[in-house]
């Protein structure tokens, strides 16, 4: 049996009538960038956020960067960041000229370990960027508290974690203006390149409204130095039509998860995911650790299983952050997580017959060795 990490196809097949409804309405509208999806889905997005505001962008990268432009954070200024993240945290951060400041997550729940955030705030500090990795909400209270403590600003990368709720409230409403990617893999997922950020400051609405489109609130009247960072009307129709199945297909995938947890909890070798704050988690990745995943994984690629690895190499060890001068050992929790982490295949409308060979075959895995 052939089963891929994710299959985005058979999710498409249960709307897609919807969806080809929304995509025509704009082609016969003839109406591609800042029209009417475009501001229905940040009505809609911001009111399912629990938020005042949300501003549609390019993509989940964008969405940091104007974030951290309209609060002024730029060379000189220290931007603390998750040591084991994926790499579009830290390049916002580069990308405005401002200092990635890592600091280490907890081994059990793979995000922000808050206990060793104070040790690496300065006078430059300007912001906290805490990633709900895989699905599952960081720890807001400790790191808000600190933020409050320091006069920083909190700013969520939320790309990983659509409608997860941390005591009643949603991912993305919780720092001072948050950043969400709608790349098709993740769990609120468009048809190409998408992001937004979520606000109840009305200030950093309105200036990132007009960042995104080269500093302009009015056609031709241009009244800071901007980019061009829009969501098109096209990702924004496909949007407004899979938001309403949101909740709905996260339930999916968290009963893949409990599927999951049920069939592997018998293996010792075998680490799963911290599911312990049911709510907070809205499986964007099923994640397991083992000291045997490259034989793990190649196991399961010769049945014909994909896997992935978020993320085979940290980023304080990329090329691209060379000049840094850190060295292995600098972060060993992201270096212990990278080498041990695998992530199995996990997508809504995943049989159960498929989820069960998956867990068949790990099993006998573990059973060989
Ligand atoms: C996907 C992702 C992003 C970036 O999103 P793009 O839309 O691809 O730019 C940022 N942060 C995290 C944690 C992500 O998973």
């Amino acid at each position: 049996m052939n089963v891929p990490f994710l299959d985005l196809s058979p999710g498409h097949k249960a709307i897609s009538s919807e969806i080809n409804v929304a995509i025509n309405k704009v082609i016969d509208k003839s109406c591609y960038i800042l029209g009417d999806e475009v501001s229905s889905f940040e009505k809609s997005y911001a009111s399912y956020s629990g938020v005042s505001f949300a501003v549609g962008v390019a993509n989940g990268l964008d969405a940091i960067i104007l974030i951290l432009k309209s609060l002024n954070i730029g060379p000189g200024d220290e931007v603390i960041v998750p040591s084991n993240t994926y790499i579009a945290t830290w390049m916002a951060v580069s990308n405005v000229g401002a200092t990635v400041i890592p600091v280490e997550p907890c081994f059990d729940t793979c995000n922000l370990d808050p206990s060793l955030i104070e040790a690496k705030i300065t006078h430059k500090t300007k912001a906290i960027i805490p990633v709900h990795l895989y699905g599952r909400i960081a720890n807001m209270h400790e790191i808000l508290s600190l933020a409050t403590k320091y006069n920083i600003h909190v700013i969520e990368d939320n790309a990983q974690a659509h409608g997860a709720l941390l005591d009643g409230k949603k991912s993305g409403s919780f720092g001072i203006a948050n950043a969400t990617s709608f790349y098709p893999g993740k769990n609120l997922g468009c048809m190409g390149d998408g992001g937004a950020v979520t606000t109840d400051n009305e200030d950093i609405y309105l200036k990132i409204k007009a960042f995104r489109n080269y500093g302009s609130h009015i056609k031709y009247i241009n009244n800071i130095i901007g980019i061009n960072s829009r969501l098109d009307e096209m990702q924004a129709a496909i949007l407004n039509v899979k938001l309403k199945y949101l909740d709905d297909w996260n339930i999916k995938r968290r009963e893949i998860t409990t599927f999951y947890d049920s069939r592997l909890k018998w293996i010792d070798n075998l680490i799963l995911p911290d599911n312990t704050q049911e709510l907070s988690m809205v499986s964007h990745v099923y994640q397991v650790r083992t000291s045997k995943r490259n034989e793990l994984q190649s196991f399961l690629q010769n049945k014909g299983i994909q896997t992935l690895i978020h993320y085979p190499i940290p980023p304080h060890q990329q090329k691209a952050y060379g000049h840094l001068g850190y060295r292995i050992g600098d972060y060993p929790v992201a270096e212990k997580i990278s080498s041990m982490t695998l992530s199995l295949p996990l997508y809504p409308f995943m049989k159960e017959s498929t989820t069960e060979f998956v867990c068949t075959s790990i099993l006998s895995f573990f059973n060989k060795t």
